[in-house]
């Protein structure tokens, strides 16, 4: 069950009922009601302690990551020229690279390496019943709140209240604080001068804050609007789907209506039987999928990490149905996530891992663990690890009329499989991989802006200089090895500026090698192979080259 939904849905229950009663006894009144229209939407997770959101205690602001993204072609954003639309980036020459590599190592790792999962790629719009079995029609959604007076929406669970009361339990002031790392600061400061100036003298109690959705009936009135700072300005929470509607076809009715997919699972699991049966696969097995999402989110925020159209990489690996198959290949794909995440360079000290507690999963999930990552903003969800049972492919038997069954030859059985779930972002992957990445110190006085990218996974792999730019031998010579080397890696030619300035471009696009063809290098065919993370340089002869980087980007040499 989504947490979000859930809530919601209490909420306007207890509107409708008028009479609010605390948050967890509704929550245990009505859960069987509420579960009866549980639906797959409830990957869209439920809600963690605030401890999982813990300000992070990077050297660095997201403003220096977003800054070095548009200096360098990682990242704009979308529609710049026109104003601009919250929620939708471009990626710019060396962030397409980057983003890339992701898809192609997570491919490679997931797919091509393996013999027990296939890939797929389905359609972005495909039929709503879709959408309708697996829920997300009727579930999909955020609770959402409306300010009358200045028309400006907000996600309720973005909203933070707080009653400031007196030590003797005098009532002062409600106060409201939209969400950030430094909201109690800022809500306490504003309570106390709100007290003070309605005459209401401390010491007061600690202000404690709660989100719009966790407000009683008694406290909702009086909540200020964040907008206007008004009490009475707030609708209640309301259920916003966050799917894209569009329609199909030259007719615009209900009958056209289409939605763009909100996450790349449901078509793996309506492609199951075909793709099991034409890859001849057997259970245990999955089937992988990079493809494009599009949610309307209320609050597009965070640069890339939560955007309006982004990719998603999923695996629905399918397993047998008894209950004590699960635990083990849910905890291999969380072992097998993790280490895939450090092996392409995500910093281990920033990775966590949140277990999502029983009593808020979806009715049908067994568990579900995220992998959580500290943003220069905080610590969130960089992806899931789901173990969802049998649901979505029983909801897609039902509501199709085609059996789902998988025929077990060995077993002589047929069953409807379980499935362990991991789904990945690629937009957070590349904004963790900045993160992990990105330093800046100082070299001989200098400011130098650092990328220690995975060389598998930095967008520029290698950078050829000639020394000098005005002796046609050199620059022969250096083009000749950069045309070389472009016919197997991303290379960069850079003949602009004395060697240390392009040295330091190349550090600020991650690039791992640069090779440098000087004088000496038409004597002895060798060149200057310069490491960006230790700077030290090595000669090396030009037939070594390619040997060397194969081994350091691809992890071997041919
Ligand atoms: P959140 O709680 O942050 O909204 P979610 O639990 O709804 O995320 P899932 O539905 O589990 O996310 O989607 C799987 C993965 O897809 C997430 O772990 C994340 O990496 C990515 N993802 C989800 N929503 C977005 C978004 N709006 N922008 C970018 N990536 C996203």
């Amino acid at each position: 069950m989504p947490w979000r939904l859930l809530v919601a849905a209490m909420l306007i229950l207890g509107y409708l009922a008028n009479a609010y009663i605390p948050r967890t006894s509704r929550l245990i009144g009505g859960l069987s009601s509420v579960r009866a229209s549980s639906t797959a939407a409830g990957r869209r997770n439920a809600k963690k302690s605030k401890g999982d959101e813990a300000e992070s205690a990077l050297p660095f602001k997201m403003e220096d990551l977003v800054n070095l993204c548009k200096r360098k072609g990682f990242v704009f954003q979308s529609s710049e020229i026109y104003s601009p639309m919250a929620g939708f980036f471009d990626y710019g020459p060396l962030g397409v690279e980057l983003k890339n590599n992701i898809k192609k190592l997570w491919w490679r790792d997931m797919v091509q390496r393996r013999e027990d999962i296939v890939g797929l790629d389905s359609s972005i719009i495909a039929s709503p019943s879709i959408w309708q079995a697996s829920g997300h029609v009727a579930g999909f959604s955020d609770p959402m709140v409306d300010c009358k007076e200045s028309k400006l929406r907000f996600r309720a669970d973005q909203v933070f209240w707080g009653k400031l009361e007196t030590v003797d339990g005098q009532e002062a002031c409600y106060v409201t604080v939209m969400e950030s790392d430094n909201m109690l600061d800022v809500a306490t400061t504003a309570a106390i001068k709100k007290a003070k100036k309605a005459g209401v003298a401390g010491p007061f109690k600690t202000l404690k804050l709660s989100d719009l959705t966790e407000a009683t009936a008694e406290d909702y009135p009086k909540i200020p609007s964040p907008a206007t700072g008004e009490p009475g300005h707030l609708t209640p929470p309301r259920d916003f789907n966050l799917m894209f509607q569009t329609s199909v076809g030259a007719m615009s009715d209900a009958s056209s209506v289409a939605y763009l997919r909100p996450e790349t699972a449901q078509g793996i699991f309506t492609n199951f039987l075909s793709v099991q049966r034409t890859a001849r696969m057997k259970v245990p097995f999955g089937i992988a999928q990079i493809g494009k999402a599009f949610r309307n989110e209320i609050t597009p925020r965070n640069f890339i990490f939560r955007s309006r159209e982004f990719e998603q990489m999923e695996i629905e690996y399918f397993i047998p149905p008894e209950d004590e198959a699960w635990p083990a290949f849910h905890q291999t794909w969380i072992d097998n996530s993790w280490n895939w995440l450090k092996s392409i360079g995500l910093k281990e000290e920033f990775m966590h891992k949140s277990v999502h507690e029983s009593n808020k999963l979806a009715h049908y999930a067994r568990a579900c663990t995220d992998i959580t990552f500290t943003f220069p903003f905080g610590t969130q969800e960089l992806m899931g690890i789901a173990a969802r049972g049998n649901f979505d492919l029983t909801q897609h038997g039902t509501s199709s009329g085609k059996v789902m069954d998988y025929f077990d030859a060995a077993e002589n059985r047929k069953y409807v499989p379980h499935v362990i779930e991991p789904s990945l972002g690629v937009d957070r992957l590349f904004l963790a991989l900045l993160t992990s990445a990105f330093s800046e110190e100082e070299v001989e006085g200098e400011k130098r802006t650092l990328l220690s990218f995975h060389p598998a996974i930095a967008p520029i792999k290698v950078a050829v200089f000639p020394l000098v730019n005005n002796k046609p031998e050199l620059s022969a010579l250096a083009r000749e090895l950069y045309t070389t080397l472009k016919q197997r890696y991303m290379c960069e030619w850079d003949v602009s500026g004395a060697i240390g300035r392009r040295y330091r471009r190349a550090d600020e696009a991650g690039t791992p090698f640069c090779l440098t063809v000087d004088f000496e290098s038409l004597e002895d065919n060798s060149v200057t192979v310069r490491s960006r993370d230790s700077m030290q340089q090595v000669r090396m002869k030009i037939p070594d080259l390619l040997p060397f980087l194969s081994k350091e980007i691809d992890g071997f040499s041919l």
